[in-house]
């Protein structure tokens, strides 16, 4: 019942009614806007919590370092051209270096990209540009309705890469209009730069803080060829061009604030972290070569450096599961939940093995509750059977039904379970 109408919702969230042309909040110039201010924070408030699901979940092992990050978008989203949409900041617990904004003012920034951040003012071009984003409403404007849909296509791919072998989580984000990424014009970018960097000034940030970001975002689009990047710089593309701009406007502007030091303060828990992180992917990139003996050794030594991260634990029972151990695997998802209970991933696997243990009771509870975070075929099949198990016969062909309509293998299994249920 809750995956159908989380899909219901998302239909009328694509399907806005026509604004046509208003006046751009940020630039003053005029735009043509689908969408109404109510509509797209409805989106964002809608999209947020899938897309975070989908993108790694929130970073929860060091709570400090949200709160940090939120001070800051704050800061900068107080002395932005629409200081008054519901802005929130989240760290997203994903290796890949990205940030991105929703209409409306929700906005997430990748571990990964914190990485490679040196000082508080290049923490704060990511976010003015991403305010920017939200403010000027680009997202509203660019995405007609199939392409918010069909922002669809390169998330499966982002997460399949972050998330490295597991075919499970790939298809998993394929059901349900649940997660939206922008691709923004050349133009649209150096316009969130520029107002961005007038955000910086604003608090009164050191404005080179822009330029620096960008000359890392060059060097990283030409050393590294992960289709994971990639794809982030298809929607974010770097160029000496935005280099050479924002150096101009800094030049404009007078000096400020770096903040370094409370900027090194709130990253050294995820900075001593970043050896177990690494051990981590070392760990996928073996179990994407299906050594799962080899993977599950370096997640071993991942969770030694730091036995609070959930997302290892989750990987430690995954590989359980592909070494036939269900029992030490369901030992490690619990472990993961009892971690962090706000992410889908640990409640789905421990799902389908209590369906494979017979546990149907268990089994529905865990899956309602994986969808209830991000709502995913593979949940929703395995929660059909659960159902047909429990003789609850009319949800059970709820789920095959949405399953079905997923199509692949998955849901050809669910047209075979919706044939032996019969009419
Ligand atoms: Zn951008």
């Amino acid at each position: 019942m809750k995956l159908s109408k989380r899909i219901a919702i998302g239909m009328i969230a694509v399907l806005p009614a026509l604004h046509g042309c208003t006046t751009n909040p940020v630039t003053g110039q005029s735009q043509f806007s689908l969408l109404s201010r109510a509509d797209e924070i409805a989106i964002g408030e809608q999209q947020y919590v899938p897309s975070q699901q989908s993108q790694g979940g929130e970073y929860t092992v060091d709570p400090n370092l949200n709160a940090y990050i939120s001070s800051v978008g704050q800061k900068l989203a107080r002395v932005s051209d629409r200081p008054d949409l519901p802005y929130e900041f989240v760290v997203l617990n994903n290796d890949v270096p990205n940030a991105w904004a929703l209409p409306g003012g929700k906005i997430a920034i990748n571990r990964g990209l914190l990485y490679e951040l040196e000082d508080e003012s290049q923490l704060a071009a990511v976010l003015g540009h991403e305010i920017v984003h939200a403010a000027a409403r680009h997202g509203a404007t660019q995405q007609s309705q199939s392409t918010i849909l069909g922002g669809l296509g390169s998330l499966i791919q982002a997460v399949g890469e972050s998330y490295g072998y597991g075919a499970l989580t790939q298809q998993g984000v394929a059901l349900g209009a649940s997660a939206f990424t922008a691709q923004y014009g050349q133009g649209q970018e150096l316009e969130a730069d520029r107002y961005g960097m007038d955000y910086m000034g604003r608090v009164g940030y050191e404005p080179m803080g822009a330029v620096e970001l960008q000359q890392t975002f060059v060097k990283l689009s030409e050393g590294q060829n992960t289709s994971a990047l990639q794809a982030f710089f298809q929607s974010h593309p770097p160029s000496q061009k935005r280099v050479a701009a924002n150096l101009e406007k800094a030049r404009s502007m007078s000096d400020g604030t770096r903040n370094k030091a409370a900027f090194d303060r709130a990253m050294s828990q995820i900075r001593k972290d970043k050896p177990a992180y690494d051990l981590h992917t070392e760990a996928l990139k073996l179990a994407g070569a299906k050594d799962y003996q080899g993977a599950l050794a370096k997640v071993e030594q991942a969770i030694a450096k730091q036995p609070k991260e959930a997302l290892f634990w989750t990987t430690k029972g995954q590989l359980q599961t592909e070494l036939k151990n269900e029992a030490a695997a369901k030992t490690s998802f619990n472990k993961a939940i009892s971690l962090n209970n706000e992410y889908f991933a640990p409640y789905l696997y421990r799902g389908i093995i209590s369906v494979d243990q017979k546990e149907y009771a268990a089994a529905r509870s865990d899956l309602l509750q994986s969808n209830q975070w991000l709502p995913t075929a593979y949940a929703t099949y395995y929660l059909g059977l659960s159902n047909a198990n429990l003789g609850n016969i009319v949800e059970a062909r709820q789920n095959f039904t949405a399953v079905q309509q997923v199509g692949g293998e998955l849901g050809q299994a669910a047209t075979r379970q919706l044939e032996q249920l019969g009419n």
